[in-house]
């Protein structure tokens, strides 16, 4: 048996066996098979090594020794599905839950594969609590792949391909206060009477969709008050609040572990994946007592490979290397570094319209003119292309117009790593060629 391939034939075979809809970074210029990494670095099959900006999976950093020790010796004793009792498991949801907030009520865990898997979930809770089926979302929200969940991310319903809105999916504006609908100082306001408008129109509420910190929408930041008026209008009109935590949970926002904190919300449903299993397969629900009981109506809940020991053991080691290597603190620390660095180059380069972040989930958006806020789409596509070729830096590109440079790197990126970002970025960027017809390339976001 061949364990190994040139790359030319992966990509005959990628070709062959796969659908073109299941998309590769840098498709049009050179895509990258990377056969390793380590740390905040990807490496090529010739060992090039590139510095990885975007890659919020591998949280806790690429291969990391612990989480990959703890799979290992997992995976050699046993790993099968969550019929027979498991330490890990109950562990896990002990460890998990003690990182919300005292008295918050989320102590019910559902163990789960994915994102996807964890808001499909998710509604169905929202539905057994309330009885309704309307949900209220977040305009360019994305919550999954899954039929129920792309028919609640307006990312994927609205755009080429999708189907549009179905009747009981009731779309608010995206509380985006550099270019959206309201940008002044009662912003916070006049956005959350927007999903007030949404519940009264609906009638009747299951739940309120939203990410803390909105991220293929552009790396949004809600502003302050949003997620407290809008949660409670959502619960006055009988509905339950879900944080979808699945980019910026887990410390990324760095003075807070879950990124709903900031605004000061306890939710009733959290759902989380992406850096849980620092790349294993590792998603999950967390709700109260009240929600769970809702769903505990007779039908059984199974899920094969949800909560199996391998994963489990990679979580529960995941949650050990933030604390002790104080992960959430490096990402309050270095975050607040990027995010001074590139304002200084922006005092230089117009082109930078806004810098925003908190912790390690970073945007900087691109405009052509910072009166009208053109969106500078080309010049973000030649930037991020130009990170890569010229210096072998990896970035990724969000937002609606395709003009926000997206930062969310594993945790422990350093200062070090920064430095060679923002140095990159500002030799780019005093050497950018500007718009060229037909060279915009889309970059997938993860
Ligand atoms: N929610 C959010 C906010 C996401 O960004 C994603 C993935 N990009 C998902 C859910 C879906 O997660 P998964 O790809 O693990 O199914």
């Amino acid at each position: 048996i061949r364990t190994s391939i040139g790359k030319d034939e992966v990509l005959q075979l990628r070709k062959k066996h796969f659908c073109p809809a299941q998309s590769v970074s840098y498709a049009n210029t050179d895509p990258l098979l990377i056969v390793r990494g380590q740390g905040s670095y990807l490496y090529d099959e010739e060992d090039n090594a590139y510095l990885d900006t975007r890659n919020n999976v591998c949280h806790v950093g690429h291969s990391h020794p612990r989480v990959a020790a703890a799979v290992a010796d997992q995976v050699s004793k046993l790993n099968t599905n969550t019929r027979y009792l498991h330490p890990n498991l109950c562990l896990l949801a002990k460890r998990l839950t003690e990182t919300f907030p005292a008295g918050s009520g989320l102590e019910v865990c559902f163990f789960v594969n994915s994102g996807s898997e964890a808001n499909d979930l998710a509604v169905r809770l929202a539905f057994a609590r309330t009885r309704s089926r309307n949900v209220i979302v977040v305009d360019h929200g994305y919550h999954g792949h899954t039929q129920q969940t792309i028919e609640i991310s307006p990312y994927k319903f609205d755009h080429k391909g999708g189907e549009g809105a179905r009747p009981n999916i009731h779309k608010v504006p995206c509380p985006d206060t550099f270019r959206g609908l309201h940008r002044g100082p009662d912003a916070a306001e006049q956005y959350a009477s927007t999903v007030t408008e949404a519940c009264k129109a609906a009638g009747s509420v299951a739940a309120f969709f939203v990410e803390s910190g909105m991220s293929v929408g552009g790396v949004i930041l809600p502003p302050r008050g949003y997620l407290q008026a809008a949660y409670s209008a959502v619960r006055q009109a009988g509905g339950i609040c879900v944080a979808d935590e699945v980019q910026v949970g887990f410390g990324r926002f760095g003075d807070f572990f879950w990124a709903f904190e900031e605004q000061g919300v306890v939710p009733d449903i959290v759902t989380m994946g992406k850096p849980f299993g620092n790349g294993m397969p590792l998603a999950a629900v967390v709700t109260t007592k009240a929600v769970s009981d809702a769903f505990h109506n007779g039908l059984e809940y199974f899920n094969t490979f949800g909560g199996n020991p391998v994963c489990c053991a990679a979580g529960l080691s995941v949650l050990e290397v933030i604390r002790e290597e104080k992960l959430q603190d490096n990402a309050a620390k270095v975050g607040k570094y990027i995010c001074e660095q590139i304002r200084q180059l922006s005092t230089k380069h117009e082109l930078i319209g806004d810098v925003r972040g908190r912790g390690l989930f970073i945007g900087i958006e691109f405009v052509r003119n910072p009166e009208t806020l053109e969106p500078a789409t080309a010049e973000t596509s030649e930037i991020c292309s130009r990170m890569k070729s010229e210096h072998k830096i990896l970035m990724s590109i969000d937002g609606p117009h395709d003009n926000v440079l997206v930062i969310k790197p594993p945790m422990c990126f350093s200062l070090t790593d920064a430095d060679r970002m923002v140095r990159a970025m500002r030799e780019i960027l005093s050497t950018l060629v500007g718009p060229v017809a037909g060279q915009h390339v889309a970059h997938t976001p993860t």
